[in-house]
């Protein structure tokens, strides 16, 4: 448990940011949650948390592609509960074309929400938690932190640069009571998944099952999706007291992906 401790989880609108959030409430943190937009669901989302766990939740706005937007979001959330404890970089987004065709402005889109943001929200949030002498960072990678897959050029190098800048946190903050991990799903099924297994099941002219099986999970050696609440445990155990001397690593959720 974390209770009393503050979270602010970006992109928790959905999928695996949002079973994290969860998460993090059901142990009795206050949470922020997150995302670009700002509609009448993402504050019942929030006030829903606080009501079932009985912590204080709000949701705030802030694109995590602009930089002055994802410092604000950390500051602004010191602001109001005194503290951010623990920060979870997880809002990302995919895009899947060859290289040489790949959209630059999707490019520059997906290097700014899936790396750059983490970095903005981290130089935010390190400070306070370095005086403090307690903090937890993890940072939702990607098994594409760790290997390559054709057309995904941008999240590759993205998720790899994660990988790089948790380590490099880890190391400048080692000692301090403040931690920085990633973790590295596999395939896990959010909507960010549903997109990809339509477009490759529509492009093969496969059934959605076949797809599934022999496309999105090739490289999934269990042929099973991990599951938002699984990403969700492995998150909060890295925040716990037990992770306290882990540190600049990464944690695989992947169904065995990687060991081979
Ligand atoms: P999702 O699409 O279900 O959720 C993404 C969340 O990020 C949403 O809440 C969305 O509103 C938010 N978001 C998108 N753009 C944003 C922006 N500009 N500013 C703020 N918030 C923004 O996706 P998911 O599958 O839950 O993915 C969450 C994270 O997990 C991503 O970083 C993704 O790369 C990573 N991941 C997912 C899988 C998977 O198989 N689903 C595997 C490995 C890693």
């Amino acid at each position: 448990r974390q209770a009393g401790r503050t979270a602010v989880v970006t992109g928790s609108t959905s999928g695996i940011g949002l079973a994290i959030a969860e998460r993090l409430a059901a142990g009795g943190c206050n949470v922020v949650v997150n995302s670009f937009t700002d509609t009448e669901a993402d504050h019942a989302i929030a006030s829903g948390l606080a009501e079932k766990h009985g912590v204080d939740a709000i949701y705030m706005r802030a694109d995590m592609s602009k930089p002055d937007e994802c410092r604000a979001l950390v500051e602004k959330s010191i602001e109001r509960f005194g503290a951010v404890d623990i920060l979870i970089n997880n809002a990302g987004i995919q895009h899947v074309s060859p290289v040489e065709t790949f959209p630059v402005e999707k490019w520059d889109a997906i290097i700014a929400i899936n790396l750059s943001s983490a970095f903005h929200t981290s130089a935010a949030a390190i400070p306070a938690m370095r005086s403090a002498g307690w903090g937890r960072i993890v940072n939702i990678a990607s098994a594409h932190g760790l290997r390559a897959s054709p057309n995904k050029s941008a999240y590759v190098a993205a998720k790899h640069g994660v990988v790089g800048l948790t380590k490099t946190i880890a190391l400048e903050l080692a000692g301090e009571g403040v931690t920085c991990n990633a973790v590295c799903p596999g395939f896990v099924l959010t909507p960010l998944v549903e997109t990809q297994i339509d477009d490759r099941a529509r492009e093969a002219g496969l059934d959605r099952e076949t797809t599934i099986r022999d496309i999105i999970l090739e490289k999934q050696p269990s042929k099973q999706f991990a599951t938002v609440e699984q990403i969700a445990g492995a998150t909060a155990f890295l925040c716990s007291e037990d992770a306290a001397q882990i540190t600049g690593t990464t944690l695989s959720v992947d169904g065995g992906w990687t060991a081979a």
